[in-house]
């Protein structure tokens, strides 16, 4: 399969996610920890508490992937291709993916530097507070290993 052209373009909003009094979009619980926008217009503005946030994103990037295949798909050349997504999470989940990726770099692609690893590793720790559960045992191992020891 080609994955060359895959076109999942989901990029990170910096914002606090964490929403107290707004409902989840999945199970209607009260307290979102995740926010994925679609830079429609008017935007499209979608909140999910922290259980149900893996599953929501999985299935944003399908819907986006499916958005592009169709508009790959379409006859019409003047069609404008579909609005990106943008994403805010303040779960442990996604932290755990992108240190996965970080240890993986794509094909072709370069394995980051000891000094990126160690702003990484700084970048976690400012927002550790703010997460959604406790850190797992994969991000603290990170921490440990990038983390300036303390003073
Ligand atoms: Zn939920």
């Amino acid at each position: 399969m080609d994955q060359s052209h895959s076109s999942v373009t989901i990029t990170v909003d910096n914002s606090d996610p964490r929403e107290p009094i707004a409902s989840c979009e999945r199970c209607g619980k009260l307290g979102t920890i995740a926010r994925a926008t679609r830079h429609s217009e008017p935007p499209l503005v979608l909140r999910y508490c922290a259980d149900c946030w893996p599953a929501a994103q999985s299935e944003l990037e399908a819907r986006q992937n499916e958005e592009h295949r169709q508009w790959r798909l379409s006859p019409d050349k003047d069609t404008s291709p579909p609005p990106g997504w943008s994403s805010a999470s303040r779960s442990w989940h996604d932290v755990v993916n992108f240190l996965r990726v970080l240890a993986l770099p794509p094909k072709g692609g370069r394995a980051a530097t000891k000094q990126e690893l160690l702003s990484i590793a700084a970048e976690i720790s400012a927002t550790a507070n703010e997460m959604s559960g406790a850190m797992p045992s994969e991000v603290r191992a990170f921490l440990d290993q990038y983390s300036p020891p303390a003073a």
